[in-house]
């Protein structure tokens, strides 16, 4: 087992600013960034409210240059993700088999989306029409009719992105209002291709190979919408199932955090997996780099 001063976990805008800072902090960090490094933030088309961008940035750029940063300075990445861990005893065992003991942790796992549970979503995702990324995928319905489910600004900002190539976009969304902050919910009611289908609930995504239609629920009509594609946009959960029972969650799962502060003593939190709230990349740098400070000071302590 490796003893090492800090292992961060994650590589979202929250592990990668705390590496910066650990780095640069000459801590030598390691970084278990996950099978795709960069987090969410890598299947974001353009990044427009993160300081220092007046024309907005590609977010698979901002990452790269993130990681670039703290390599620069010495952090150390790995392309594995945690399969165990005792955080009473900061161990943490690797899907490759490594394992190390660390004096300090940072937790920055993110997010995942999550689903909708609903007959058809697991059997159309990925290349057959159901996708939780349309910057990833969106291409693939150059012309066609497509379907986001949502009302936040993932919504809003899929949607968008969407009615580039599609030829329409309809959104669902459960409520008569949308969640999204104005700039985008006004984006998506001015745009000509995107529809909004106010208090409607999915309930089955149907096809034969490929989607087909949905089925949908208006008040108490149900009927079939033709389309190609379904985008689901309808949030996410927090990645801390491996640390079940072993630090301090709410009930969703966040993990409860004052500060950079999680409930062990020299473990530290940091990004969307302990923020319900504000969810933005750079309210997650700066968790980072207060995650970062927090566990250099503990170190030196
Ligand atoms: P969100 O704000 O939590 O919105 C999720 C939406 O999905 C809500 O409208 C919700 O409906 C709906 N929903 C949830 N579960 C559902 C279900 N089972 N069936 C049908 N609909 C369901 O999530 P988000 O849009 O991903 O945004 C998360 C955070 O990231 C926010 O803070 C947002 O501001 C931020 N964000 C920012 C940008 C940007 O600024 N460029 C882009 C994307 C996201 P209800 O409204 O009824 O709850």
């Amino acid at each position: 087992m490796d003893s090492v001063n800090l292992v961060i976990i994650g590589s979202g805008c929250a592990g990668l600013t705390a590496a910066i800072y650990a780095a640069r902090a000459n801590l030598s960090p390691v970084i278990v960034a996950g099978t795709q490094s960069g987090g969410q933030l890598v299947t974001t088309s353009n990044v427009e409210n993160f300081p220092g961008f007046p024309e907005g940035i590609n977010g698979f750029e901002l990452m790269e240059n993130m990681r670039t940063q703290a390599e620069r300075f010495g952090a150390q990445f790995l392309s594995s993700a945690v399969e165990r861990s005792d955080l009473s005893e900061k161990k943490l065992y690797l899907d490759d088999q490594k394992k190390f003991k660390a004096k300090t942790i940072i937790i920055a796992t993110g997010a995942s989306p999550r689903l909708l549970n609903i007959p058809g979503e697991r059997e159309f995702f990925g290349g057959k029409g159901v996708s939780v990324c349309a910057t990833c995928d969106g291409i693939f319905f150059k012309n066609r009719e497509v379907v986001v489910i949502g009302g936040g600004d993932s919504a809003c900002e899929e949607a968008h992105f969407l009615a580039r190539f599609c030829s329409k976009v309809y959104i669902i969304h459960r409520r008569g209002q949308l969640r999204a902050s104005k700039i985008m919910a006004d984006r998506a009611l001015a745009h000509p291709k995107i529809e909004i289908l106010w208090n409607t609930i999915p309930l089955e995504i149907c096809g034969e190979k490929k989607v087909t239609h949905i089925r949908i629920k208006e008040g108490e009509r149900e009927r079939d919408l033709p389309c190609s594609g379904v985008f689901l946009a309808i949030g996410h959960i927090p990645n801390t199932q491996v640390f079940e029972g072993q630090i301090e969650r709410d009930r969703e799962g966040y993990i409860l955090s004052d500060g950079a502060y999680s409930s062990i003593p020299g473990i530290f939190v940091a990004g969307d997996c302990c923020d319900p709230v504000y969810r933005q990349a750079i309210t997650a740098a700066g968790m980072g780099a207060a995650a970062g400070i927090s566990a250099e000071r503990y170190l030196y302590e």
